[in-house]
């Protein structure tokens, strides 16, 4: 199982993360603790990452691009995966379909939980109370001003990818302002509608080497396609590309703001 949680911050996404990972037995890939673990191992790329998450602003796509990619390349990650956190634009979201094809790989589903923006704030304000009374490290990211700042990015950067999933057809919406039970529900309830997928491509065994030769003739015998006039050939493809170009550019702006 290869799943997306899209949500903004405080959407309930790590919740739900975990108790998936416990029922489908795969892992939950998170660039946000990534990010917070190179930091604080002072790696590179948690040097470049630093103050951006401090500010609560986006860390440059080709710096998560280049960890989840060599993250899903883990022998653990093999039985799938719930990336939580990315992609979080739509260049992300374009690279992880190239490294997904690259790799033989498909998703299964977005899972979006939708949130209304007021109550996003109470529970973070909630999640900083509770980790302060446990004596917990806060994140410096949790601060009021910088939650603002989040939630725009999120608006902004991430929200456009709610259509994008949504016209690849793998956009399943979940109300997850209802109680963290029926939110597992509606996400049961969108998982086991999925199409199963088959068990791992299996490469047809060859035919016997009499048949392979009886059916290449009867390939040569095909009558080739012949090919349609060059002028009318070039000016139809064109039209083609830029209208999509365009509806791309719609689709992306459309929920931008
Ligand atoms: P949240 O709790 O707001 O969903 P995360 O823990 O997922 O946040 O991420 C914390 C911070 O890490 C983000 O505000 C951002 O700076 C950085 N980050 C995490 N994932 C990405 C990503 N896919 N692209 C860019 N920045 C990211």
């Amino acid at each position: 199982m290869r799943l997306i949680l899209l949500g903004p911050p405080g959407a309930g996404k790590g919740t739900q993360a975990q108790r998936l990972v416990k029922k489908y037995g795969i892992v939950q890939l998170s660039t946000g603790d990534m990010l917070r673990a190179a930091v604080a191992a002072g790696s590179p790329i948690g040097l470049r990452a630093k103050d951006i998450m401090a500010r609560g602003e986006l860390v440059p796509d080709d710096v998560v691009v280049a960890i989840v990619a060599d993250r899903v390349d883990q022998p653990d990650a093999r039985k799938g995966f719930i990336l939580d956190g990315f992609p979080r634009t739509v260049p992300q979201a374009v690279a992880l379909d190239r490294m997904l094809s690259a790799k033989g790989l498909k998703l299964d589903a977005v899972i979006e939980l939708k949130v209304d923006a007021t109550i996003l704030h109470k529970r973070i304000a909630t999640r900083v109370a509770e980790a302060a009374a446990r004596g917990g490290a806060l994140r410096p990211d949790d601060k009021p001003e910088i939650l603002r700042t989040r939630i725009e990015a999120y608006r902004e950067q991430t929200a456009p990818l709610v259509d994008y999933y949504r016209l690849q057809g793998a956009l399943k919406a979940v109300d997850g302002m209802a109680p963290i039970a029926e939110v597992e529900g509606a996400i049961d309830g969108a998982l086991a509608g999925l199409p199963k997928r088959a068990a791992r491509k299996k490469t047809a065994p060859k035919p016997p080497v009499a048949k392979r030769k009886a059916s290449a003739k009867v390939a040569d015998k095909k009558p080739t396609r012949r090919r349609p006039a060059r002028v009318s050939a070039a000016r139809g493809s064109g039209r083609k590309e830029a209208s999509r170009g365009r509806s791309t550019l719609r689709t992306t702006k459309s929920r931008g703001g």
